[in-house]
């Protein structure tokens, strides 16, 4: 049977660029569908992330023009990774694919054809990869590298270059449901499902129309939530930086007491010298250790699935 495809489109305030690209997603639905790749009930799913200029309406007016389209509204803008959640997790139950993808065009939708096909090879995961960022000023280049750098420094299995261009299958997705967090960096997140999973390469492009919704304030606020959201590699740092602390105040303090002895220091020198050598480096050693526990509180409250079973084998049958 012929898998049944979604893609999940979040917008927010997208009424300039909606009616040219939603031509582009049904297109390329219709030549997934012809093409024998994906059921003939496959839709196109639109998040309206409480949008407030006319892009309801025109998501309503494209539902009503052909069966492919669908649209759900939320109830207030919750911004970007909580409209993609929404709609994947809205989908999950009538469909056996999702792909995410932005509105606004900038991503290459033929890499949706490589996509598929890796699907039907047998992947759950298909990542949406850059494969390169000639249409990026340099300061969103080197700072978009260094950050992905940075994560995998920081303990974050996060695919390079990879944005939420992304095929996930119903059944991934199920699993994925599981995960409670509500701080959410979904490229981040989906690694930590598990399955077969591969990568497809495609150029990003300028936007068709309207403007970006991510300013330089909501670009660093997911970097940010990227890092403390998957990580507690900081508070690890923490604690390291105290021992290293503590262990330098030691020398120092011996270093104070040789000092005092041989009659080089004014009195009442060496006493303070050595008290706030050692009350730092305890201090930042306490404070280390007490972080290593809130990471685990952390860690316990997101209550993420502590297994995921991906087969089973058999039943043993006489042939
Ligand atoms: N978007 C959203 N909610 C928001 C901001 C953005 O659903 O609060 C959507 C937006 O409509 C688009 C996608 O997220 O489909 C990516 O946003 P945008 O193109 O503005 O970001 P950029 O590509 O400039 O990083
Ligand atoms: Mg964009």
């Amino acid at each position: 049977m012929l898998p049944v495809l979604y893609i999940v489109v979040p917008c927010y305030n997208e009424e300039q660029v909606l009616p040219i690209t939603s031509q582009l997603f049904l297109q390329k639905l219709r030549s997934l569908e012809r093409a024998w790749k994906i059921s003939p009930e496959s839709r196109v799913l639109f998040v309206d992330d409480g949008s407030k200029d006319n892009t309801w309406q025109i998501l309503c007016d494209l539902a009503r023009q052909d069966r492919h389209f669908k649209g759900i509204r939320q109830s207030r803008n919750r911004g970007h990774q909580n409209a993609v959640l929404a709609g994947l997790m809205e989908a999950k139950e009538s469909c056996d694919i999702t792909i995410s993808i932005d509105c606004d065009g900038q991503d290459d939708l033929d890499a949706m054809d490589a996509m598929v096909d890796a699907y039907l090879d047998g992947c759950e995961i298909v990542y949406g990869v850059r494969s390169k960022r000639d249409t990026d000023t340099f300061f969103k280049r080197f700072t978009a590298e260094g950050y992905y750098k940075f994560l995998r420094l920081m303990g974050v299995d996060a695919v390079y270059n990879h944005a939420d261009y992304r095929l996930v299958s119903s059944r991934v997705l199920k699993e994925f449901a599981n995960f409670k967090e509500v701080n959410l960096f979904l490229r981040g997140m989906f690694p930590l499902v598990g399955f077969k999973s591969t990568s497809v390469y495609y150029e990003r492009r300028e936007r068709m129309a309207g403007k970006s919704h991510y300013p330089l304030r909501k670009m660093l606020s997911l970097a940010f939530e990227g890092i403390t959201s998957l990580s507690v590699k900081p508070l690890h740092i923490i604690t390291g930086l105290g021992c290293i602390i503590a262990a330098l105040s030691f020398i120092g303090v011996i270093w104070s007491v040789i000092v005092a002895l041989t009659g080089n220091s004014v009195p009442g020198w060496a006493s303070m010298t050595c008290i706030i050598c050692l009350l730092g480096g305890v201090q930042l050693t306490c404070l280390g250790v007490l972080g290593e526990y809130i990471g685990k509180i952390y860690m316990e409250v997101k209550g993420r699935p502590r297994y995921i079973i991906s087969q089973r084998t058999k039943e043993w049958e006489e042939i």
